[in-house]
């Protein structure tokens, strides 16, 4: 099932999420949801996007492979996920959200990560990412920590941008797809 997506400025965008153990219900069915909604124009979806706020986030770099064929079948699902440390020098890369439609924005991290986390039978990992793969990870962690990517832009670029993001938060924007306002 595809569900609608939560928009800027929805209050839960803005929560922590909260960790899941594993007799959570029904997860098979979120995690295919999950994916089912991504493929409408993402390259990863955290919960909080769809109106949930536990610590959930999945992936799937395959549309970006002819950047890079590494990208091809990459496909995860991260469950309680924490960033132990992220190194490397700080990288642009052009960023947009599916909850904030119509605004990409270069952001500027950090290029490797450690990441530990559960998959989706529970099984543990402690693994290390770079690059786009890497990126994807924070973008959707910073979800999961209530943070948006326009949060690390510039002040001024941030200001340029307050009457798009107003426009968002009333809805008043075109997507391809169906989205929601959570007060
Ligand atoms: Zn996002």
């Amino acid at each position: 099932m595809i569900h609608p997506i939560v928009l800027y400025r929805s209050s839960i965008l803005r929560r922590v999420s909260k960790e899941i153990s594993e007799d959570y219900k029904d997860l098979d069915m979120l995690i295919s949801d999950m994916f089912d909604t991504m493929k409408l124009e993402g390259v990863g979806l955290a919960a909080p996007q769809i109106g949930l706020s536990i610590r959930i986030f999945v992936i799937d770099t395959s549309p970006l492979e002819e950047d890079d064929p590494a990208l091809k079948d990459f496909k995860k699902v991260f469950i309680n996920p924490t960033i132990i440390e992220e190194t490397g020098k700080p990288w642009l890369f052009n960023e947009g959200c599916l909850s904030i439609p119509g605004v990409r924005e270069d952001i500027s991290r950090p290029q490797k990560i450690r990441i530990q986390y559960y998959d989706e039978n529970f099984r543990f990992f402690d693994e290390h990412y770079d690059g786009v793969k890497a990126r994807i990870m924070q973008h959707e962690y910073d979800h999961l920590q209530g943070i948006l990517f326009t949060d690390r832009l510039q002040p001024l670029k941030k200001r340029m941008l307050k009457g798009k993001l107003m426009a968002i938060s009333k809805g008043k924007v075109p997507t391809n797809y169906k989205v929601r306002i959570e007060k």
